[in-house]
């Protein structure tokens, strides 16, 4: 299996990922599809760091993270990557060092910046997947306009309290539909800033479980096909509510 970052033979990855290779789903072959393919990550707060940890753990070949914001004392009781000697520097940064080391197969780079900087400067047409994690409705709305003319498969995740919203679009396979704005066109007027604001980590640690245990299996396929849906999951109550997203006309423009 010649995976992305070395040629290790098989008997180092089985050695490195031989319980993810026995989930249904993934397999040798699996394994090595993970190895080939690029996923983007907005954002490293709660989800992103979180996050982080499990899709660099998966095996994925590449995986670039942007964030433009550095590390605070108030950060660190729920974004993982982080502890006190890293307050003030650059969370971008502070996530690659955290993150590398942890496997043979996966590549990390990462770029200060905010997302609609990032596309302007960067070849942005091998992307596989994006994962928002941001906590800015802006950068939600941008990044699933962005995916959806760029055909890549695309998730979003946020939480508030001890609720959390996970949002897919399979806009590899869908032509034109819905972008988070046309999805969440309300949430802008009610906190367009901080969407996770208020947040005990475990909340952070189960939404981004949830959605990074769909975003590897999709990612194990060689052709990547993942299901259009929003769930919006109550950790009060343990409600989680299913909405299977239908193709439906957008009408935003990104600008790039
Ligand atoms: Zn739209």
């Amino acid at each position: 299996m010649n995976l992305h970052k070395s040629n290790l033979s098989k008997n180092q990855i089985i050695e490195e990922f031989g319980r993810q290779i026995l989930v249904p789903g993934i397999s040798e072959t699996g394994q090595k599809n993970l190895g080939l393919k690029h996923l983007l990550l907005i954002g490293l707060g709660a989800l992103g760091t979180i996050s982080s940890q499990y899709l660099v753990r998966a095996g994925i070949g590449k995986i670039t993270l942007i964030d433009y914001d550095k590390v605070s004392l108030s950060n660190l009781h729920r974004q993982i990557n982080y502890n006190k000697s890293h307050i003030e520097e650059l969370k971008s940064e502070v996530s690659k060092k955290v993150l590398s080391n942890i496997n043979s197969v996966t590549d990390i780079f990462q770029y200060p910046i905010a997302f609609e900087d990032y596309i302007k400067k960067n070849d942005v047409n091998n992307l596989d997947y994006i994962l928002d994690c941001s906590d800015n409705y802006q950068t939600k709305t941008n990044s699933s306009l962005f995916a959806k003319n760029k055909c890549i498969s695309y998730s979003s995740i946020s939480i508030n309290s001890s609720e959390g919203i996970f949002f897919s679009q399979d806009y590899k396979n869908l032509k034109d539909t819905n972008c988070f704005k046309c999805l969440f066109p309300k949430m802008y007027e009610q906190n367009n800033r901080c969407l996770n604001s208020a947040m005990i980590g475990p909340t952070a640690g189960f939404v981004s479980s949830l959605a990074c245990n769909k975003i590897i299996l999709g990612l194990a396929k060689k052709i990547l096909k993942i299901s259009s849906e929003i769930l919006l999951i109550d950790l009060l109550t343990s409600d989680i509510n299913k909405l299977e997203l239908k193709q439906s006309k957008c009408n935003h423009t990104y600008d790039e």
